[in-house]
C-alpha cells in the first residue's frame, strides 16, 4: 500500500510568552472569561510520548522513527508542575486530569499524583484528581498510584475484538491486558472508571453494543466519543464520524435506556442509565463535532512543556513553561494564568458548524496538549 503523506508543521513551539499584568491582582478563587466561563478544570500533559499510534491521534506513518518528539529538557518538571497546578488550584480550579501522550509512560508517576493530591480547592477540599490511558500499564501501576493519592481513572479501549483493537491501537497490543488493567483498577478502588471509545464510522462502529454488552452491570461509566478534527494529521473526514444519535440508537434497540441528570456543569458527557432495575453502569456520548458544548467549557490545557492552551482545538499557546523557566515569581504567574483566562473567548466547535475561516488554522497535536 503506498505511504499516506501527511504534511505536518511543528506547531509545538507556537506560543508567546505572557505578558505580567502591571498590578499583581491575587487570586480570588474564581476566574471567568469574556464567555462568564469559570476555570474548573486542568488537564496536565505529563509527556508526548505514546506507546501506541491510534490512526485518529498518533498515526504511525507520521509519527514514526524520524518524529522528534520533546528534548527531555524541556519536560516540565514535577516540582514545576506542582508549582503551577498549586496558582490554578487557587484560582478556582477543582479537577486536575493528567494525561499526554500516555501519562504512564512517565517515569515514578506515582511521584507527581502525591504533590497534587496534596494540593486543596479553595473550599479546602480534595482535588478530583483523575488520569486519563491507554490502559497498557495500568495493571502494573494502578495499586501505586492509588497508594499516591490518585483519585480514580479513565481508560481508552476502542473495541473488544481483539483484531479491531489492534488493528486501531497500531501496536499489537491486545485487548486483554487492558481489560486486565480496567480490573486491576477496580480492586484498587479507582473508581468510578470511564471508558473512553472513539467511533470511527466503518473502522469499530460494530463495536459499540458489544462494549455496552460487556461494561453493563459494573460500575463503570462507557463514554462513547465522536471521532474529532484535533490536530493536523490524523487525515480526519466527516464521513467516519458516527454522530452520538446514532450511537444511543444503536444501543437503545438492544437495552432499555434512560436519561440521566446532568451531575456537574461543564460536563462534557451526555449520559444513559440502563432501566432495568438494579443493574449497574452507565453510557455517556461526548459529541464535539454534531453537539458543541463551547458554552461552559471550564477547561485549560497544560503542555508538557508548560504551555497553556485554552481549547482543544487551538493553534496557539501562552508559555507558562518560558515565564517560569525566566524566574518569574508566584506573584507575577498567578496574575499571567489570570489575565489570560479572563481574555479567553474561543468556542472552536461552535463556529467549525459555521464554517469559521479561523477553523482551518493548522491545530496543535492532541497528543501534546493532552487529551
Ligand atoms: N494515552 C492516553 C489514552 O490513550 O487515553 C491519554 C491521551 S489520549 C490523547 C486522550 C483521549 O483522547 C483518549 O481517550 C483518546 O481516545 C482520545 N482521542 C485522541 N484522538 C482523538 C480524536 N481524534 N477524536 C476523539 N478522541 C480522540
Amino acid at each position: 500500500m503506498a505511504e499516506r503523506v501527511i504534511p505536518v508543521a511543528d506547531l509545538r513551539y507556537r506560543a508567546t510568552l505572557p505578558v505580567i499584568p502591571q498590578t499583581l491582582t491575587p487570586p480570588s478563587g474564581e476566574l471567568l472569561d469574556r464567555l462568564k466561563r469559570p476555570l474548573h478544570d486542568l488537564r496536565i500533559s505529563v509527556t508526548d510520548r505514546c506507546n501506541f499510534r491510534c490512526g485518529y491521534c498518533m498515526p504511525r506513518e507520521v509519527f514514526d522513527k524520524h518524529y522528534s518528539f520533546l528534548p527531555q529538557g524541556s519536560l516540565l518538571s514535577f516540582e514545576e508542575i506542582a508549582r503551577l497546578a498549586g496558582l490554578f488550584v487557587a484560582h478556582g480550579v477543582r479537577k486536575i486530569r493528567l494525561t499526554g501522550g500516555e501519562p504512564l509512560l512517565r517515569r515514578d508517576l506515582e511521584r507527581l499524583v502525591a504533590m497534587l493530591a496534596a494540593l486543596r480547592t479553595v473550599e479546602g477540599n480534595r482535588l478530583d484528581l483523575t488520569l486519563t490511558t491507554n490502559g497498557s500499564l495500568l495493571a502494573k501501576k494502578a495499586q501505586a498510584l492509588k497508594e499516591a493519592g490518585l483519585g480514580r481513572v479513565t481508560v481508552s479501549l476502542d473495541a473488544l475484538d481483539d483484531a479491531i483493537f489492534q488493528r486501531m491501537n497500531d501496536a499489537d497490543f491486545p485487548v486483554e491486558s487492558v481489560l486486565a488493567g480496567i480490573d486491576a483498577a477496580e480492586r484498587a478502588g479507582l473508581g468510578p472508571i470511564k471508558i473512553n471509545m472513539v467511533v470511527k464510522r466503518g473502522t469499530n462502529d460494530h463495536e459499540i453494543v458489544p462494549m455496552a454488552r460487556h461494561f453493563r452491570g459494573r460500575d463503570v461509566a462507557l463514554r462513547y466519543i465522536e471521532y474529532m478534527d484535533v490536530g493536523a494529521s490524523n487525515g480526519w473526514r466527516m464521513d467516519e464520524v458516527l454522530p452520538s444519535a446514532e450511537v444511543i440508537a444503536q444501543v437503545g434497540e438492544v437495552f432499555d435506556l434512560e436519561r440521566l441528570a446532568v451531575s456537574s456543569v461543564g460536563e462534557t458527557a451526555e449520559r444513559w442509565g440502563y432501566a432495568e432495575r438494579g443493574v449497574a453502569g452507565e453510557i455517556g456520548t461526548i459529541s464535539s463535532v454534531t453537539k458543541a458544548f463551547c458554552h461552559d467549557c471550564n477547561r485549560a490545557r497544560l503542555s508538557t512543556e508548560g504551555k497553556l492552551f485554552l481549547c482543544l482545538f487551538a493553534s496557539r499557546g501562552h508559555d507558562l513553561g518560558g515565564l517560569l523557566r525566566q524566574g518569574a515569581s508566584d506573584a507575577e504567574l498567578s496574575a499571567a494564568v489570570g489575565s489570560i483566562w479572563q481574555g479567553r473567548d474561543d468556542r472552536y466547535s461552535e463556529l467549525r458548524g459555521q464554517g469559521d475561516p479561523a477553523a482551518g488554522e493548522r491545530r496543535v497535536e492532541m497528543h501534546y496538549i493532552g487529551g
